[in-house]
């Protein structure tokens, strides 16, 4: 199927994926060579990833949500455990919590505009069963991650990075990337994702022991892979936990290793199409821009939210922009899902129902033309206004 199967009837699409004849020979070659699942492509790619990351141990799983349940259980959380998660975050965030049989409680975001999880609201709900935090870097927007660490080291408790949509974010003045600062890192690489091969996910730690029990838990609980009796070593096994088939298999490892080399400059043309936007947005009446300057240049840019005034000229906004053949998406807050609303506190998440409410994300890609973008920002300034 050519790409433009894909897009359909879009003029913008919200993203677009681009598969390179050098990724389509690296998956064939993988299949050519007849090993399929667990092999050296994948150890390859976990290589690659740790040293893009600066993350000491990268292991690689079959999505971002497995990474979000194997880095709950390697941190030893269970039921009778408080795991706090932003209340405006993908759903997938606060699941992982409840594979576990622990309780998700919803924080508040700092505020629509920096719609990153807010440290104080983290702060005042921690009560003697929290054990974790799951921070979230929303959009590729970096969260407060040192106040979210300093908060953690004091209280004890760990901290687990949800980096879905943040690969490549940078944390603080030192280039930290996303996936470094919480002693476990979940990230996706999931087909809209900045780095996608169509389904996969990876979790980072700098603790040898966790990325042993991650290994470990995402392949039945097995004592040896397969890969290591192929090589004539562990003929022998032993099962010593409940495991899961969370592996990701070699063709999209081979995928993931082709398409990675070309990440940072991905990254880059997406900064930069946001730089644009806002140029060109700024001035734009009752349509307003999210977080400032610092946290774009730090932020790996998944989407490109902006505020409209309300609810009601939100979806209004989105249906004309629709009408010029723009495809737009935005979040609900998790306390709005049914399946949520029990979760939400007595005392309210004003500013992630805010958010909820307001944004809307406009068609963000690596590849993005400059028609594309001009196309995007006329359809705005016509849909903008009273
Ligand atoms: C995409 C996403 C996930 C889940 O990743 P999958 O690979 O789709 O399972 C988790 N958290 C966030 C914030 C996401 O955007």
């Amino acid at each position: 199927m050519k790409a433009t199967e894909v897009i359909g009837e879009w003029q913008v699409p919200l993203t677009d994926i681009q598969v390179s004849e050098e990724d389509v020979r690296a998956v064939l070659d993988c299949l050519e060579s007849g090993w399929l699942t667990m092999g050296p492509r994948t150890a390859a790619f976990e290589q690659a990833l740790s040293e893009f990351t600066g993350a000491p141990h990268a292991v690689t799983v079959s999505s971002g949500t497995a990474a979000l349940h194997l880095a709950c259980l390697a941190a030893g959380l269970g039921p009778g455990d408080e795991v706090l998660v932003p209340a405006f975050t993908f759903v997938a965030s606060a699941a992982a919590i409840r594979f576990v049989g622990a309780t998700p409680v919803l924080c508040d975001v700092i505020s629509p505009r920096e719609f990153n999880v807010d440290p104080a609201d983290v702060a005042r709900r921690i009560t003697p069963r929290t054990r974790a935090v799951i921070g979230v870097h929303f959009c590729g927007y970096p969260a407060e991650a040192a106040a979210l660490r300093a908060l953690c080291d004091e209280h004890g408790l760990t901290l687990i990075e949800d980096c879905a949509q943040a690969i490549g974010a940078v944390l603080d003045d030192d280039g930290r990337q996303a996936g470094t600062v919480g002693e476990l890192g979940a990230f996706s690489f999931f087909s809209k994702k900045q780095l996608c091969v169509g389904e996969g996910g990876m979790v980072t730690t700098a603790a040898k022991e966790l990325a042993d029990r991650v290994r470990l838990l995402r392949s039945h609980a097995l004592t040896s892979s397969t890969w290591d009796r192929h090589r004539g070593h562990d003929p022998a096994y032993d099962i010593t936990d409940i495991g899961f088939n969370y592996r990701l298999d070699e063709p999209r490892a081979a995928l993931g290793l082709s398409r990675l080399p070309r990440l940072a400059d991905g990254l880059t043309a997406r900064r930069a199409t946001v730089r644009e936007y806002r140029e060109r947005l700024s001035d734009v009446p009752g349509v307003e821009l999210c977080f400032d300057e610092g946290a774009v240049e730090r932020a790996s840019h998944f989407a490109f939210p902006v505020l409209l005034a309300d609810r009601e000229r939100r979806d209004r906004f989105r249906e004309d922009l629709k009408a010029a053949g723009v495809q737009t998406t935005w979040y609900p807050a998790l306390h709005t899902f049914t399946e949520y609303r029990s979760f939400a506190p007595a005392d309210g998440l004003p500013a992630a129902s805010e958010v909820g409410g307001r944004h809307c994300a406009l068609p963000l890609g690596a590849q993005m033309s400059a028609a594309a973008v001009d196309t995007v920002v006329a359809a705005v300034r016509a849909a903008a206004g009273p």
